[in-house]
């Protein structure tokens, strides 16, 4: 039913693509720009993840949305909630008493803005492997969001301007949700905000967040201590610097994802904070699952497959080339967010 090298599922007449550009419907996990397929005419996915599509451009204005469990191409269609991000799903596809899963990203680890993901069992089995290698344990989503949320508060009190880093859609999210919970409301940049909007718009744990460019924002900045939300990239000691001499006041950057447990910029405090599943979560997942194959996408599939392989696993990882994928489709789905 599943052809790696196309990432596609078979179906008659319509096939159904996994993440990627094909002729027929397209699965679309989540609203990450590596996964978003532009020009899908048919997209499977959750509401919510069309939803954040939408408001960030990532689909034709015209594309037809499926979301609910039915039938597709005499195939019974089932999503399941990912973990990862709002809105983020697996599909389940069951045909002639057979059943193939694919994650898309995913989170086994509870989160305050997506959950954690669901244990689906299933014939054959398409994982993503951000980080199948055994060295990336992560702690407790939510233990690392209320240490980074404690160390922000901390700062405030302390009049000190903190700065966090992270990916504008999800991880940004998450942080405010933390932010909120210890009592503070965040200053974010207008990207931050629009996505932010959008969760709170679609059903999501209410966000409370200031747009820097409003005059509450710019009001908030006169205040001694802040605490603001950026994108990831931005958050640098170039910033720090800046903040520093324009504000006269002490400056805490901090980045939050999972490749902190890889390095750290120096002079920027580093919260493991990932929206992926890590090794043993992985593994676990692909233990509970019964899958009899295995097919391993993304970051460390190689390595994941052969751990597999070495516990009596059919395992092989996913080879990253498609006639029905355009160059830029193949560079933009395979990089890591
Ligand atoms: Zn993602």
């Amino acid at each position: 039913m599943f052809f790696p090298a196309d990432r596609k599922v078979e179906l008659e007449p319509t096939p159904v693509f996994l993440d990627v550009k094909g002729e027929g419907a397209t699965f679309i996990s989540h609203a990450h720009a590596d996964h978003a397929v532009k020009s899908a005419h048919t997209v499977i996915s959750t509401p919510e993840t069309m939803a954040l599509l939408r408001c960030r451009n990532y689909v034709k204005k015209t594309a037809r949305h499926v979301s609910s469990t039915r039938d597709v191409a005499g195939a019974k269609v089932t999503l399941f909630n990912a973990g990862h991000i709002f809105g983020s799903s697996q599909i389940k596809i069951e045909k002639n008493d057979s059943t193939f899963l694919y994650t898309g990203d995913l989170s086994l680890t509870e989160s305050l803005t997506a959950g954690k993901a669901d244990l689906v069992e299933c014939d054959e089995l398409l994982i993503e492997c951000n980080f199948g290698l055994p060295r990336y344990v992560f702690p407790p989503r939510m233990d690392v969001g209320q240490q980074m949320a404690k160390w922000a508060l901390s700062n405030e009190k302390q009049g000190a301007i903190s700065v966090i880093g992270g990916y504008s859609l999800g991880k940004a999210q998450e942080v405010i949700a933390h932010l909120n919970e210890a009592g503070i409301t965040p200053l974010v940049p207008s990207q931050i905000a629009s996505v932010s909007k959008c969760y709170n718009d679609n059903g999501c744990k209410r966000l409370n967040y200031v747009d820097l460019n409003t005059i509450e924002g710019q009001s908030c900045l006169k205040q001694s201590g802040f605490t603001a939300v950026f994108p990831l990239r931005e958050v640098s000691a170039e910033l720090g610097y800046v903040l520093r001499e324009g504000y006269s006041t002490a400056v805490r950057l901090a980045h939050c994802s999972g490749w902190c447990l890889d390095f750290n910029s120096p002079g920027i405090t580093g919260f493991p904070l990932s929206d992926h599943a890590d090794f043993n979560d992985l593994t676990q997942f692909v233990e509970y699952s019964g899958a009899k194959k295995v097919h391993c996408v993304y970051g460390s599939a190689e390595q994941f497959a052969a751990t597999l392989c070495r516990k009596g696993i059919d395992a092989s990882p996913v080879r990253q080339q498609s006639k029905k994928t355009d160059g830029q489709s193949l560079l933009t789905n395979f990089q890591v967010v």
